[in-house]
């Protein structure tokens, strides 16, 4: 099951829910604040890991397969 990448409108916080493909463009409440204006940001993420290479959090998501980047390539799972 792909892991999406959240960013919340009101509390400004980014979360991380794992849904299946069906389920990605539906609505999810903010894991902090419960507000349901949240966006869906998986560019985002790929951006955040990419400046973000000295952190090694997302390598360990990842593994073989990276499921995080459907839409784009991203750098943990170049072939
Ligand atoms: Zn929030």
């Amino acid at each position: 099951m792909p892991l999406y990448e959240y960013h919340c409108d009101d509390c400004r916080c980014e979360f991380e829910v794992l849904r299946s493909f069906s389920q990605a463009d539906e609505p999810v409440s903010c894991i902090q604040c419960d507000s349901p204006q949240t966006r869906r940001a998986i560019s985002l993420f790929a951006a955040v890991s990419k400046s973000d290479a000295g952190g090694g959090d997302g390598r360990s998501l990842g593994g073989t397969g990276c499921a995080s980047c459907a839409a784009t390539s991203c750098a943990t799972c170049k072939t």
